[in-house]
């Protein structure tokens, strides 16, 4: 199998060497993967000046000849699904399974958007008075760029870039630091694959600041998109004020998910496990306060505790693994300190709340907390990790009111079978993407995105092309 790592920055189509590099280390071995490029200030302009040269030649194109180009890009990631899971299994640690299904995943946004370039439609009006015409059309914005998270190093990428390219716009990328190679692999494919020089770059760098300040800033640039922390998010929001760009911002989440009394108990079990243990828990998605009907407390806990008791934890090349290592020593300690947080202000720990001294530094036992209450840290801040932290509540209406006493709304999660109170609480929940009976709700066809302080802006979907392009309104006169 081939090797895809690559570890300088990817500008023009030419791989950039820089003298400053960083470390990527595999988080469940601690070994020294490669060093990579760290780029500065002057690299992230070279990199623009290129998207911006490489522009008009790639929006001139005709969107079936982009599409063309997206699907080659796309058989080339899944010809080399292998060799890019475990390149992502080595710096982010997820099992190599679940890397495979990032890749197709990830995948799934080049073809989906290869489709949407060709069937990007205006409007014509119809006439509006007798002197004139008018129509509507979709234009590309331009030179784009984007700032990405270390939780989907592949998906989090294509998401952004895809549609960007199907809309006809080039674009900079930055990778995250823990990260980059994942996104320089897959640069390199497209590359092969005959994506035009320039039209995508890749800018790693470890002291984000700088590099972040131009992909925010400069004027060349039309339209940011990032994934994040809402805290970074929001200072990177008021940079792309500076000349007004255009943006999308995907931040993050503190998911409900509602187990109600008529709920299928084993079935929310299920997708449960699925919603918060995919990737760790460290999801922007994932299950963070689990809400349960006090009629069926007890036997929820029950069902869920067995079924927690099972779950395989190692380094994620070994078989049959359901979770790996988290990503680094902040992220343990952020865990161990929301646990120690709860369990003094009278939570119950009924499994886990430790790190698998045995496995390594970052491997944290699957955990299960009882009797949390709303005013303990870890109902407020994203816990990012293996941790399933339980509130009960009453009747319906508390349920709703509590899942909604949050400033974030990404994702909600909610389990209940009578279709009367499936409407009613899909209407009342504040959030951009709801489950119901469902833990798994990525996909390329599905609007991805956030209210309140989650974000703003869709990704995947008819709507994730719309994000890349001006809508412009031509009106002819003279008749
Ligand atoms: P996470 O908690 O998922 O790491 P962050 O918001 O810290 O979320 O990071 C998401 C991305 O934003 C990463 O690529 C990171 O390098 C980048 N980033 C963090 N701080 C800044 C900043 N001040 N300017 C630009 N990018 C930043």
């Amino acid at each position: 199998m081939r090797s895809l790592t690559k570890s300088n920055a990817f500008i023009d189509g030419h791989w950039v060497p820089v003298d400053q590099r960083f470390e990527v280390t595999n988080p469940a071995t601690g070994e020294v993967l490669a060093e990579v490029a760290d780029a500065d200030a002057a690299l992230a302009e070279r990199a623009v000046e290129a998207a911006h040269r490489a522009l008009p030649g790639w929006r001139d194109r005709t969107p079936q000849e982009r599409s063309e180009l997206l699907l080659k890009w796309f058989d080339s990631m899944q010809a080399n699904k292998q060799a890019l899971a475990e390149l992502m299994c080595a710096e982010q640690g997820k099992p190599v399974a679940e890397a495979a299904a990032e890749i197709e995943y990830g995948a799934s946004f080049v073809r989906w958007f290869a489709g949407e370039a060709e069937r990007s439609y205006g409007d014509v009006l119809p006439r509006q008075s007798d002197d004139k015409r008018v129509w509507i059309s979709k234009q590309p914005v331009g030179v784009c760029s984007a700032i990405t998270p270390w939780n989907f190093p592949n998906a989090m990428i294509t998401r952004k870039v895809a549609p960007a390219l199907a809309a006809g716009c080039t674009i900079v990328v930055k990778p995250p630091h823990l990260t980059p190679l994942s996104a320089l692999a897959i640069a390199q494919l497209a590359s092969e694959v005959g994506i035009p020089d320039g039209v995508l770059n890749i800018v790693p760098s470890y002291e984000a600041k700088h590099v972040g300040k131009v992909l925010t800033e400069h004027p060349l640039i039309r339209k940011f998109s990032f994934t994040g922390s809402t805290a970074v998010g929001k200072k990177l929001m008021e940079q792309c004020a500076s000349n007004v760009k255009k943006v999308s911002f995907e931040l993050g989440g503190n998911a409900p998910f509602i187990v109600f009394d008529d709920a299928d108990l084993d079935l929310a079990v299920e997708q449960l496990l699925i919603c918060k243990f995919r990737n760790a828990g460290q999801t922007c998605i994932s299950a963070n306060r689990i809400l349960v009907q006090e009629k069926v407390l007890d036997s929820f806990v029950n069902k869920l505790k067995s079924a927690m008791e099972q779950l395989k934890v190692d380094r994620g090349t070994a078989d049959e693994v359901d979770y790996g290592p988290l990503i680094d020593q902040d992220a343990i300690d952020k865990v161990q300190r929301l646990v120690n947080d709860a369990k003094d202000n009278g939570a119950e720990c009924l499994l886990g709340g430790n790190v698998l001294d045995e496995l390594g530094e970052l491997f944290y036992a699957p955990t299960l907390l009882t009797e949390v209450t709303s005013t303990m840290d870890i109902a407020s801040e994203e816990i990012f990790g293996p941790v399933v932290a339980i509130q009960s509540f009453s009747d319906e209406e508390e349920g709703i009111r509590k899942a909604n006493d949050t400033p974030f709304g990404l994702a909600g999660y909610f389990c209940a079978q009578d279709y009367r109170r499936i409407d009613r609480v899909s209407n009342a929940l504040e959030c951009g993407m709801l489950g119901i009976n469902a833990g798994a709700i990525s996909h390329a066809y599905n609007a991805f995105g956030g209210v309140k302080q989650s974000g703003i802006g869709r990704e995947g979907s008819r709507y994730g092309l719309a994000e890349y392009q001006e809508t412009k309104t031509l009106t002819l006169g003279g008749f």
